[in-house]
């Protein structure tokens, strides 16, 4: 049997970021990954098959049963090396001071925020930026939190569609300003961004997207970690309180593989992780253990599609360029609301993505007139509520034997009333950029799932302590998102990336 100093459960965020500091301590890593790696090509990354569902990467071979709170009733997950960051959008937020402060609006009266502050985490959102290279735009945002270094890039410029968009909030009294994005917009030995429509939920088949399977990953091999990809992890072995050894089955050839190690960090996903805590049954080891797969976080998510009387972007070209958080900590509107949420620009969808998603003769009539749309994304910061949970059901094992996942997710009176707020001055900005009207496209995905892990400084109500170990088990790290007391209002990847790498220089220190 193969062994190692530690073993990483995962390549996305949370497990190629806590992997760094390892491989650079000289420690000898295993990294396993369910996916695999995702080929470049334009025929294979921007066409109508690129994206979500339609992708070969949207992995579906675990299915995740959602009886209340999904856009389906079964959905499946991006699955590849480099999570999926290789089809995000790049957008690389740090979350607010305020952030990682105890709340009672948003945690309920037992509010206890992060067992962390946003100091302990600066110093590796920087070291993040500059993994990911990330562009963007300091000194407009009245949130922007403390930084000790630029932004690696500068800013690129704006389409002709986010010029009105942010003249309009401009004249709203808002400070606009342009997304910070893994996009690789200066550095010329690699390919530069084209611009092209088809980012956001596709793979870059040009390697500009600062995906990390471009910028990470293939850095770590050459320092001498080994990546298994379609490797799925089924089962933490224990003895005496500690991992001793895990479980997995190739995707290829069926055949179970067991590994050992020393230290092994989990970084599944914060649906994954859950789910192989769960199955392990590890949940006992823990004084916390109940809350395992609770507390899940998704954000409430809208778009609020301007409709233009023509074509929204004429120029045809990558337009999710602003943000406006003005209303991040309220809105004078409801001032018993101390924090609400995020609007990002969202771009004119492809054709393809919409028929896909409005399956049928709906999505072949509609599909034409997206063109007319361009729009803001909503991101409100959803409550942590203990019902929200990450269930299994061992009745029915899938094809690798891992217990089916059941999850329920309602959102609160106040999330909605959140987001009710966050539309409405959506619709304001979109008008006066010349939109003649509106059309509010929810989203139930669960791609900014947070939460079933949770770190804390009690032992009853949170798995993980402040170091992200799992409580009663000496060995075992969790570094994705599952890790996060709250949700903030923000795009997670970078606060999963700065955490992991915090975690990850941790145990790379342990003896
Ligand atoms: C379409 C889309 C767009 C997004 N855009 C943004 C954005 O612009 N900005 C942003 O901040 N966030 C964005 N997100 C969210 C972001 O991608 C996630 O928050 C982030 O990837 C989560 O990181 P993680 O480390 O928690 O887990 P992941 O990145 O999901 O990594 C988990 C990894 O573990 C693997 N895995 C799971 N189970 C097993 C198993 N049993 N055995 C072995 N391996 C396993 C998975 O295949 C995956 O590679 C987007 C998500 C999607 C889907
Ligand atoms: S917009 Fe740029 S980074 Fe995104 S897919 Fe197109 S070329 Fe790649």
């Amino acid at each position: 049997m193969d062994s190692y100093d530690a073993i990483v459960i995962g390549s996305g965020f949370g497990g190629s970021m806590a992997a760094r500091p390892l491989v650079d301590a000289g420690m000898k890593v295993l990294m396993l990954e369910r996916g695999d790696w995702v080929n470049r090509s334009a025929e294979e990354n921007w066409g109508p098959n690129g994206s979500i569902e339609l992708s070969p990467f949207y992995d579906k071979s675990s299915l995740l049963h959602v009886p209340v709170g999904g856009n389906k009733p079964t959905m499946g997950l991006y699955s590849c090396v480099g999570g999926p960051s290789v089809f995000y959008g790049g957008v690389s937020f740090r979350f607010r001071e305020a952030d990682f402060e105890k709340n009672e609006q948003i945690e309920g009266k037992d509010a206890q925020g992060w067992p962390i502050s946003y100091n302990d985490l600066e110093r590796y959102y920087t070291k993040a930026e500059g993994i990911l290279n990330i562009s963007g735009e300091r000194g407009v945002d009245p949130t922007e939190p403390r930084d000790s270094a630029p932004l690696p890039q500068q800013i690129s410029p704006l389409a002709n569609i986010s010029h009105r968009v942010k003249s309009s909030a401009q004249k709203l009294g808002l400070n606009p300003f342009q997304l910070p994005l893994a996009i690789n917009y200066e550095d010329t030995s690699r390919q530069t961004c084209l611009s092209c429509k088809t980012c956001d939920t596709f793979a870059c088949a040009v390697g500009a997207k600062n995906d990390l399977a471009t910028t990470l990953i293939p850095g770590l091999m050459s320092k001498g970690m080994t990546l298994l990809p379609n490797m799925v992890v089924t089962q933490l072995n224990t003895r005496n309180g500690r991992i001793i050894s895990v479980d997995c089955i190739s995707k290829i050839t069926r055949q179970q593989h067991t590994f050992k190690a020393g230290k092994f960090i989990l970084a599944a996903g914060s649906l994954g992780s859950a789910h192989i805590l769960l199955s392990s049954g590890l949940q006992q080891f823990n004084p916390g253990g109940h809350v395992v797969g609770r507390y899940l976080m998704r954000h409430l998510n809208a778009i609020i599609f301007g409709i233009f009387p023509g074509i929204a972007d004429k120029q045809g070209r990558f337009h999710k360029q602003l943000a406006i958080l003005d209303y991040y900590f309220g809105h004078p509107k409801v001032p018993e609301f101390n924090k609400l949420g995020s609007l990002q620009q969202m771009p004119t969808p492809p054709a393809s993505v919409v028929e896909n998603e409005l399956k049928g003769v709906l999505g072949k009539v509609l599909s034409p007139a997206v063109k007319l749309l361009s729009g803001l994304l909503a991101i409100v910061e959803d409550q942590p509520q203990y019902n929200n949970a990450l269930t299994i059901d061992t009745a029915f094992p899938d094809e690798f034997g891992l217990p089916r996942v059941m999850i329920n997710h309602t959102y609160s009176d106040r999330d909605k009333a959140a987001m009710k707020v966050l539309t409405g001055e959506a619709k304001k900005i979109m008008k006066g950029a010349g939109a003649l009207t509106h059309y509010t496209h929810g989203i139930r995905t669960f791609s900014h799932a947070v939460g079933t892990v949770r770190m804390g400084a009690n032992e009853k109500t949170s798995a993980l302590d402040e170091s992200c170990r799992f409580r009663g088990i000496d060995n075992l790290f969790v570094t994705d998102g599952s890790v996060m007391p709250t949700s903030a209002a923000l795009n997670p990847s970078l606060t999963i990336a700065a955490n992991a790498l915090r975690v990850g220089e941790l145990i790379s220190k342990l003896n």
